[in-house]
């Protein structure tokens, strides 16, 4: 049996001409990029050169790149690093971040800030009122996320980076999700800080970045020897480094031909569940959503358990909690686009990537159907009408 990976917003495998360039500096170009000699410069020059790839990627100077562990981090350093320089005071956040966000908001909680979670509608859109008139005058920052990583909707960012602007606030966006699958340019969002990682995009684990508009002040979370400017010190994973920057160099190069294709996969995996599938809702927005994102939930029954079952037939889907692993909670995300706790127990995330084909997806809507047929006839929620 054949196994078809849908799961690329989890993580993506790393694209081999993003490893290649990597191997070197395992065994042979090992240097630490803080020593003067020559194995330690060709390791400096490499990070450089990774810096200038990703910050070409974002429209944004290398000197705005601070390489993390990945975006979880980059995340923490955004919120805790720009909030630490001032008295505790008052942040926005959406109701639907990752818990990378999420939870560092409720660490600064705990420190005494205040935070206000503003709600989406039922598109998973940023409610842009309750947005605007949730700022106060001791507002120091707003962080809402690019794109969500469960039901896809992107937010319009440079909107809301302007009110926080307006207000006096600086803007945050965690663009884990969406840097590599749609074109982004900081200049023209308008954002101080974007986050991105290594993994989403077919780089390496544990490789992320935070973009650092210039003139815009952080404490570091991390301190030692004064890496990165200051802002992230550790010696640097340079073999991560050089991976991450040819990945974002590729994403480029290539969006013009995966993007469109994605979103026509995208759009004919989901049409081929809704036709074939009763009492399927669509989450996300119709048409603001990230290329690869194909969300819904399915009544009476479980996503933990559709998941297992095309697991058995080869298929890699994740349900809509699978960002709290091993958590069966419902997904915080799809509670807040207005979803019932039983509704949004069934929801089911497909997310495409670059290697998927239509004849997965048509496999996916051959199998599917029976599934979820033999699952709602065990399941005591359902009485067939
Ligand atoms: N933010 C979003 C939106 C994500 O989807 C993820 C990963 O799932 C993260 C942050 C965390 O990134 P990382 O796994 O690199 O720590």
């Amino acid at each position: 049996m054949k196994s078809v990976y849908f799961d690329h917003a989890a993580t993506t495998p790393v694209d081999p001409r993003v490893l290649e360039p990597m191997l070197p500096f395992f065994c042979e170009r090992y240097g630490n990029p803080s020593e003067l000699h020559r194995l330690g410069r060709e390791a400096r020059t490499a990070v450089e050169q990774a810096r200038a790839q990703v910050a070409a990627g974002l429209g944004a100077g290398e000197k705005e790149i601070v390489f993390t562990a990945g975006g979880t981090e980059a995340d923490n350093l955004a919120l805790s690093g720009y909030l630490q320089r001032f008295e505790p005071g008052h942040f926005i956040i959406s109701a639907i971040e990752h818990p990378a966000v999420m939870e560092a908001a409720r660490a600064l909680n705990r420190l005494g800030w205040a935070v206000d979670f503003i709600p989406v509608d039922g598109d998973g859109v940023i409610d842009v009122d309750a947005y605007e008139q949730a700022f106060r005058d001791d507002t120091r920052l707003a962080s809402v996320m690019y794109a969500n990583n469960v039901v896809g909707t992107i937010q319009p960012v440079a909107e809301l980076a302007r009110i926080a602007h307006e207000k006096g606030a600086a803007f945050h966006t965690d663009a884990v999700q969406a840097v590599g699958s749609v074109p982004i340019d900081v200049g023209a969002l308008g954002v101080d800080m974007l986050s991105l990682s290594g993994h989403k995009l077919y780089g390496p684990k544990g490789i992320g970045a935070l973009y650092v508009k210039r003139g815009t002040r952080l404490t570091p979370l991390i301190h030692g020897g004064g890496h990165e400017r200051r802002l992230r010190s550790g010696t640097e994973n340079v073999p991560g480094i050089v991976g991450l920057g040819v990945a974002v160099e590729l994403a480029q190069a290539e969006m013009a031909e995966t993007r469109p294709r994605l979103e026509a996969l995208r759009d004919y995996l989901a049409r081929g569940v809704l036709e074939n599938v009763p009492e399927v809702r669509y989450l996300g927005h119709a048409t603001e959503r990230l290329p690869g994102n194909v969300s819904f939930t399915v009544r009476y029954i479980e996503g933990e358990s559709m998941l297992l079952q095309l697991d058995v037939h080869g298929f890699m889907v994740s349900s809509g909690s699978a960002c709290a692993s091993g958590s069966l909670e419902p997904s915080h995300v799809i509670l807040a686009l207005g979803l019932g706790a039983e509704e949004a127990h069934g929801s089911l995330r497909l997310s495409l990537g670059r290697e998927n084909t239509k004849a997965e997806a048509d496999a996916f809507i051959e199998v599917f159907p029976p599934i979820v047929d033999k699952l709602r006839q065990m399941s005591p929620l359902y009485v067939k009408g």
